[in-house]
């Protein structure tokens, strides 16, 4: 079957496509999925023999809603018939484009939100948002301040100022990536980085003085901003170790320097709060959002801005020239609607709070395997949660990478029927945030078979 898909695809795609026929291979060369409108009430995909699986990553961090949400295919239609396409350039746009900004910017508390920007995707949301930071520092005569400092192990997407920003080295070796104005820092992995006998508290101490060593060294007018996910994900799922957010805001604040929030992955629920932030006590210059805007049902991303930073591009556009940057879909009418729609079902269902239900027995039901002895660390918050393998339990005796005991345990996984997502020794899940407790229940009883069969 598998030989049957790849060979259709082959044929579909144009010649011209050859990388994009190499991505696609890779993403299918476990399994094929159609028609996941099968899936119409709970987390459930299907493969291509009618296999049903439970998706523990919600496609990929991405279907909030689950697999098949009535009112988001509505919403997509009647805006279809509507008004299917009008673009949102020189002061023309459209009423779902307005709309959904006034909702994102009501919605997003943990700091004053001034403009939304829209884009396809994350990764264009991030490259935005660089764009944005060296336009409001040229507007305020500050041509220096161009850096941005990003985190080892964040990930913040796949375009080049994206990857760029993103700290894994598979983005970066044999694309001459990262460009020169990024720099990176400590990955705030507790378990894997602190020192022997340093507590949580004093790990957070030490990276924020890193961090700010890293500003000093550097001259903190070449330092425009600082990026980071509230909880890694690509990376690993990492969640940032006690007060680790409240210190790095503390010396970012100090040097002027601006706070990118990469809510890709945490807004909306995922951690039983609407936003990451909130969670965090983040209060962010600006806001990077994807994925569950739309619970991944059409592209969009967004940019939140401040609305100091938007006082300045706008005050300032006379004398630089406006804001020369935009999408042909940036606003795209039915992406917008059916995220307002979206967005409309988070509060209504009141979603956070659905998740803050169920998470107590996800987290504490996989993190009882921790004392497994292929078990390095089970880390997580709210509905997504993070397994690292490690020999004999230690951070420093990874399993030889030729055993693939993370592939292993995927497999083992989805012989049971779950999908999980495997990166080399981690595994990660973020299940839809619609899951029932008797999902949540299988999704436990699963991990815990592939676990006793891997071991
Ligand atoms: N930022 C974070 C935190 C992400 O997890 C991702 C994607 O996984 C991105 C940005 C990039 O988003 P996209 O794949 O929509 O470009």
């Amino acid at each position: 079957c598998i030989r049957w898909l790849l060979t259709d695809l082959r044929l579909r795609l144009s010649n011209s496509s050859i990388i994009l026929h190499a991505m696609v291979v890779s993403y299918v060369s476990m399994f094929a999925l159609y028609n996941v409108n099968m899936n119409m009430q709970g987390s459930y995909v299907y493969d291509i023999n009618g296999n049903k699986y439970l998706d523990s990553l919600a496609g990929l961090w991405c279907t909030a809603l689950g697999g098949s949400e009535p009112r988001l295919v509505k919403a997509a239609t009647d805006q279809l018939n509507k008004l299917p396409f009008y673009h949102s350039f020189w002061n023309r746009t459209t009423k779902p484009t307005l709309d959904l900004a006034d909702d994102l910017l009501s919605m997003f508390t943990a700091s004053k939100m001034g403009k939304a920007f829209f884009t396809n995707s994350g990764s264009e949301a991030n490259d935005s948002h660089v764009k944005l930071v060296w336009y409001y520092n040229n507007a305020l005569g500050r041509p220096n301040k161009k850096k941005f400092i990003a985190r080892s192990k964040a990930y913040h997407g796949s375009t080049l100022i994206s990857a760029s920003l993103t700290g894994l080295p598979a983005l970066h070796q044999k694309f001459d990536l990262p460009a020169p104005f990024v720099l990176h820092t400590d990955c705030p992995h507790y378990w894997r980085f602190h020192l022997p006998g340093e507590t949580e508290e004093e790990f957070a101490t030490r990276l924020a003085k890193n961090l700010e060593d890293l500003i000093l060294k550097e001259g903190p007018e070449t330092i425009a901003a600082f990026i980071a996910e509230p909880v890694m994900g690509a990376g690993g799922v990492i969640p940032p170790p006690k007060t680790y957010f409240d210190k790095v805001q503390a010396v970012v604040k100090k040097y002027d320097i601006l706070f990118i929030v990469d809510e890709v992955i945490t807004a909306f629920g995922r951690l039983g709060t609407m936003f990451g932030s909130d969670m965090y006590n983040i209060k962010p210059d600006l806001v990077t959002l994807a994925k569950a805007l739309s619970s991944a049902y059409v592209p969009i991303g967004a940019t939140l801005v401040s609305p100091e930073i938007a006082a300045v591009v706008d005050s300032q556009s006379n004398k630089l020239g406006s804001f020369a940057h935009g999408f042909t879909y940036s606003g795209h009418p039915v992406a917008c609607a059916v995220a307002i729609e979206a967005l409309k079902i988070y509060r209504e269902r009141n979603i956070p709070d659905h998740v803050k239900q169920i998470a107590p027995r996800f987290q504490e039901g996989l993190k009882a395997f921790a004392g497994s002895p292929i078990v390095g660390e089970i880390r997580g918050v709210g509905l997504i949660i993070g397994t690292e393998f490690a020999d004999n339990k230690s951070r420093d005796s990874p399993f030889p990478a030729e055993w693939g005991v993370g592939a292993i345990f995927g497999q083992e996984c989805q012989k049971r029927g779950m999908l999980v997502r495997v990166a080399g020794d981690s595994i990660m899940m973020s299940p839809p945030l619609t899951m029932t407790a008797g999902e949540v229940e299988e999704l436990v009883s699963i991990y815990g078979e592939a676990m006793k069969s891997t071991e």
